[in-house]
């Protein structure tokens, strides 16, 4: 088979499960994954023949595309702030979104002396917030804590892709009654969407993204925000800095709550429009 009988029986298959360009785009991913041929080398070379090995692979892809599999989980990897992060089902896909806040967090900390900058993330899932921090801020000391030994694992073999070292640390920030030193920025992405916003999410989502990444109750859904808010008093040096990834439908709760402990806090939106981020300094 050709490369080019395979994409037209490839778009054909996954038909209209996903919008044209999306489709195009998954297999475009597939061939620089399977292949290691990009769209211009594609294009130049529309009569290559592939080997079967070749062809099942892209059949096992469509298979899981066409149950709404994420093609990061399929591949097993995705892109983040420019570099290249390992993911499996049990880690979050890095959002872009949360590249934002990490470039909102090099923002304020670049003027900053590198050296003694001690660093936490609070739920680090693949490790792509400290890890892309590291890259930038070479000489700082970097630590993650995750409730997840998966996640742990799959942050681990991202250090060691990416080359940097990141301290990683196995912790359930719920039951934790002090952090371990003073640090200078502590930054948390954690789970906060609740249940009644399941009604408007996608199946890619909902059916392969870990729930404890995610979910929080509707009854409680500050609940890591508030236990981080409450470990940052202590937990933060003197003129320190939190960072929340926030639910964009709180944004005004988060705030208020942040600051009845005592921080000056900042909204900022995402390139949605939504209110995503928070930034936090004690008073
Ligand atoms: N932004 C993610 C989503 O919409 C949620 C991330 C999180 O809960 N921390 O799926």
């Amino acid at each position: 088979m050709t490369i080019t009988q395979l994409k037209n029986k490839f778009l054909e298959n996954l038909g209209d499960k996903y919008p044209k360009e999306e489709n195009l785009s998954f297999f475009n991913l597939l061939a620089e994954h399977f292949l290691q041929l990009n769209r211009l080398q594609i294009a130049l070379e529309p009569n290559k023949k592939l080997n079967d090995t070749e062809v099942s692979e892209f059949e096992g892809a469509l298979e899981k595309l066409r149950v709404f599999e994420p093609i990061q989980y399929i591949i097993g990897e995705t892109e983040f702030f420019s570099l290249s992060f390992k993911v499996t089902p049990g880690v979050l896909i890095p959002r872009p979104e949360t590249e934002e806040l990490v470039q909102w967090i090099l923002d304020e900390v670049s003027l900053k002396q590198q050296q003694d900058l001690h660093i936490l993330d609070i739920g680090t899932g693949s490790g792509c917030i400290p890890i892309s921090l590291k890259k930038h801020l070479p000489k700082a000391q970097i630590s993650a804590i995750d409730i997840s030994e998966e996640a742990l694992k799959v942050a681990n073999l991202n250090t060691e892709k990416n080359k940097v070292s990141v301290h990683l640390v196995h912790q359930d920030i719920l039951s934790t009654q002090k952090l371990s030193r003073q640090f200078d920025v502590i930054v948390s992405n954690p789970p906060y969407v609740r249940e009644l916003e399941k009604a408007e999410m996608q199946q890619n989502v909902l059916q392969y993204e870990p729930e404890t990444a995610l979910y929080v109750k509707d009854e409680n859904p500050l609940l890591f925000y508030n236990k981080i808010t409450k470990l940052a008093q202590e937990g933060l040096s003197k003129n320190g800095l939190l960072f929340f990834e926030i639910n964009q439908y709180l944004g005004e709760e988060t705030k208020t709550m942040v600051e009845e402990h005592d921080f000056r806090a900042e909204l900022r939106k995402d390139m949605f429009g939504n209110f995503r981020m928070l930034k936090a300094q004690k008073r």
